[in-house]
């Protein structure tokens, strides 16, 4: 008889190849559940997993707690709420001049987690399918890739300002490729893509034949120039599916309302794979989303402004304490170089930081693949989506802890 703790089925073995088991044959709880852990566990503060320490907007709490009292408590219909998905269309007028049908080109999902997870399994064929990724990528990323039984192709990022090659990007995509996956603004890097990367991923779509899938989740957490979807370039529309959630926007990560929008024939494509994933989820938040999908501008450009100053914040503290800094032009995240205070291998560095300096951040080498670690194994993850006093504390911990070694 089998022992119950041998890895049980097909995707485990999936996952082993992907690089996702640990030494012990067992698929590892990911970076951020482990490092949220370790900040648990020591007290430290956690600038490690994305997720904001305060409430977002009240109206927003407020119309998910009239809703429960309301009596949204039952299965939402599948794609989602009317009201929902109409908000989510006007979302995408308002802010891209993309205009969605509600009722056939936009399918809510439990996060963009879903989303992505639903989307792969849709698109890719079998064994020889491509996804190509920029790397480093989102945890989940190679995980579903292995899920799904196709290849995942990276293109690198390189340290500072993580902006891929173009000739390599022509190189990774081939007739081969089914799907370019790109997240922007990028997590983990901050990294904001320029016009050319986004013209150069169209252009290989098309010559290529591929679907080119966004993860847009840092949409409205932008520091220059307003977010640009590759959606809204000419042509592109008909071969995308664009991903967002709500979690970062407004600040409620553990409601897990996300959604994609696209052409008709592919988002029906996703949902007959969503369906058998989680069915539904969240009826009581999706009028909530709604609400707060159309507050209004001065709403949007806040949160922007905030984070910016929060961003500016840590990297202050982060250049004072001893490290380089990445500046991020996007997302909850900045990158910082430890290699001058004697980090050779980030993971370890990361283990040892809450007790070095009271403090948690997450290692890059936690988002490449294994062959690949090398490269980035001096890099640094911390999160600014946190209150102003907790990063001032932070940076006064780290430098604090630079001047004792
Ligand atoms: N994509 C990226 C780039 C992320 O950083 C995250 C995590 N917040 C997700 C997807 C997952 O989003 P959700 O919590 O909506 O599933
Ligand atoms: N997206 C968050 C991050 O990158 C974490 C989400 C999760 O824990 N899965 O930190």
């Amino acid at each position: 008889m089998r022992a119950m703790h041998t890895i049980p089925g097909a995707w485990h073995r999936a996952a082993a190849g992907a690089g996702l088991v640990g030494s012990d044959g067992q698929v590892r709880p990911t970076i951020f559940a482990e490092m949220s852990a370790l900040a648990a566990e020591t007290g430290a503060l956690n600038l490690g997993q994305g997720f904001p320490d305060e409430d977002g907007p009240a109206e927003v709490l407020e119309a998910a707690r009239e809703a429960i009292a309301g009596g949204m408590n039952q299965y939402p219909p599948g794609r989602g709420i009317p009201d929902l998905l109409a908000a989510i269309s006007e979302h995408q007028s308002r802010f891209y001049g993309l205009r969605p049908d509600p009722a056939r080109e936009v399918l809510v999902t439990a996060g963009a987690t879903e989303a992505l997870a639903a989307t792969l399994l849709a698109l890719i064929d079998g064994p020889d399918d491509e996804v190509v990724v920029f790397e480093p990528f989102y945890d989940s990323y190679a995980a579903i890739v292995a899920l799904a039984g196709a290849r995942l192709v990276t293109v690198p990022l390189r340290w500072p300002e993580f902006q891929p090659d173009l000739d390599r990007l022509r190189q990774a995509v081939t007739d081969r490729t089914r799907v370019i996956l790109v997240n922007d603004p990028h997590n983990p890097t901050g990294a904001v893509f320029t016009a050319e990367v986004r013209d150069e991923v169209l252009r290989l779509a098309e010559r290529h034949d591929a679907v080119i899938v966004t993860d847009e989740v840092y949409e409205h957490l932008v520091f220059g120039a307003p977010h640009v979807p590759i959606a809204t370039l000419p042509g592109a529309w008909e071969r995308t599916l664009t991903i967002s959630s709500a979690g970062k926007t407004f600040s409620t990560t553990g409601w897990k309302i996300g959604w994609v929008s696209g052409p008709a024939e592919l988002i029906s494509a996703v949902l007959a794979v969503k369906q058998f994933l989680t069915y539904v989820n969240g009826s009581p938040f999706q009028p909530a989303i709604a609400r707060g999908l159309r507050l209004d501008d001065g709403f949007f450009r806040g949160i922007a402004e905030a984070l910016r100053a929060k961003r500016d914040l840590l990297g202050r503290g982060l250049r004072a304490a001893g490290f380089a800094v990445s500046e991020p032009a996007g997302s909850y995240f900045t990158v910082a170089d430890a290699r001058d205070l004697g980090a050779t291998d980030a993971a370890a560095f990361c283990r040892a930081l809450p007790g070095r300096a009271g403090v948690v951040a997450i290692p890059l080498t936690a988002f490449v693949t294994p062959e690949h670690r090398d490269e980035y194994a001096t890099l640094v993850r911390f999160a600014a989506c946190k209150r102003i006093e907790v990063l001032e504390d932070a940076a006064g911990r780290l430098a604090a802890s630079r001047d004792r070694a």
